[in-house]
């Protein structure tokens, strides 16, 4: 789960970390008033689930309410790669004097967690990566050690950050580290780590994406939760309990299991069709999940087919597709469907739906042969780019 900015330094701030303060707004009479409060000049920043708003026009400094006014009412609504701005992040502007990079994250593969500090900042750190890796300090953290101030200074160091806030930094990074382990977080990212003209440290930007899984140790993820943004399509799907991921096609996929699902999504891309979603009902495709799955990708008005992809596993065939047969019954489908049914008692499954097949309702012997008949039956038209 994906924080807002501001969500993140709010969460830096109990920890006495330095971040400029600032308010929400929802409006430009909001981000007026917060200004007002705050003091001028402000920054107007723009709150979604991605980067690189700085260059999308979503980061705007104000010297003036008039300005405050104007940045805000361009900045919401404003589209930063697919993300509508609905909320705006009002905060009193830094002075910059150099801009640094700090991460940490999960290294799996290194069973420890990953520090990363360049006093290449501002600018994305994979571009850093790419043109001078030498540029970024690297430093593997034992999560049963943790990570001492002497660690902190040693990297610090290493990233050759100026002696006169080598200690400050130091600091930032050790507190930094704690809040990461605390939150149970999957990444903590401070880019642009400020030095201001006066040699203050502050954590001008955050990006935090929260471990999921421990959802049930934290009160405030829920919170979090409540502002996650989701289309009305995804919306519907959460409310229902689906993990559905919203896309731009026109082929509505289901599937169990989310290995399955994203190679239905993957096939459905190789034989030139666009799917509309991706889907993964778990293992107990039964009546209800199924009618539920339906009905969510049924009221995608993109939706021109729709392709359920079931292999059973510990769900039997037969399970399955008196699951299927219920669910049709219960929702009417506006387009028409083809199945996919293997594994586990996939014979007897398939005798079931025998007599309820039509054009309405298809059954294919293999993943392609059905993701192919899908693709044709939702034919060409908007979302759908045959090669
Ligand atoms: P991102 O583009 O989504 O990563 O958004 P950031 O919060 O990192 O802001 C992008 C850039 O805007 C930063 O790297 C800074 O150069 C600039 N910026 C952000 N806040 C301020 C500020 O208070 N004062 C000044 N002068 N520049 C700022
Ligand atoms: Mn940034």
């Amino acid at each position: 789960m994906d924080l807002f900015e501001h969500q993140g330094k709010e969460l830096f701030a109990r920890y006495g970390l330095p971040v400029p303060s600032g308010e929400v707004a929802l409006s430009p009479s909001e981000a007026v008033a917060a200004a007002t409060r705050l003091g001028l000049p402000v920054v107007v920043k723009a709150q979604v689930h991605t980067g690189g708003r700085g260059k999308a026009g979503g980061v705007k400094l104000a010297g003036d309410l008039d300005a405050v006014r104007g940045h805000a009412s361009d900045i919401l609504s404003l589209d930063i790669s697919g993300h509508i701005v609905r909320r705006l992040w009002i905060e009193q502007a830094s002075d910059i004097a150099e801009e640094y990079y700090a991460s940490f994250t999960l290294d799996r593969s290194a069973r420890k967690h990953l520090g990363m500090l360049s006093v290449e900042g501002g600018v994305e750190i994979e571009t850093v990566a790419a043109r001078d890796p030498e540029a970024i300090a690297r430093i593997h953290i034992d999560p049963v050690d943790g990570l001492s101030r002497q660690a902190c200074r040693q990297w610090v160091q290493a990233a050759r950050i100026p002696e006169a806030v080598a200690e400050a930094v130091a600091g930032v990074l050790e507190t930094l580290y704690r809040a990461y382990v605390d939150a149970d977080a999957d990444l903590v990212e401070v880019n642009p780590l400020i030095v201001t003209s006066a040699d203050e440290v502050v954590l001008l930007d955050s990006k935090i994406t929260l471990d999921g899984n421990s959802t049930f140790r934290h009160d405030d993820y829920a919170s979090y939760d409540a502002t996650q943004t989701r289309d009305e399509r995804e919306q519907a799907a959460h409310a229902k309990g689906l993990q559905y991921v919203g896309l731009d096609g026109s082929v509505g996929v289901i599937a169990n299991g989310a290995g399955l699902a994203m190679s239905t999504v993957d096939v459905v891309n190789q034989v030139g069709g666009r799917p509309a979603n991706f889907l993964d009902i778990g293992g107990g495709a039964n009546a209800e999940v199924m009618s539920n799955a339906l009905e969510v990708i049924n009221n995608d008005p993109a939706v021109r087919s729709i392709l359920i992809n079931i292999f059973g596993g510990i769900t039997r065939g037969e399970e399955i597709a008196n699951g299927i047969i219920e669910a049709t019954g219960r929702v009417e489908i506006d387009s028409p469907i083809v199945i996919r049914l293997d594994g586990t008692n996939a014979a007897e499954g398939r005798e079931l739906l025998e007599p309820h097949l039509s054009d309405a309702l298809r059954m294919e012997p293999t993943m392609l042969d059905a993701a192919r008949r899908a693709v044709e039956l939702a034919g060409a038209g908007p979302g759908q780019d045959l090669p």
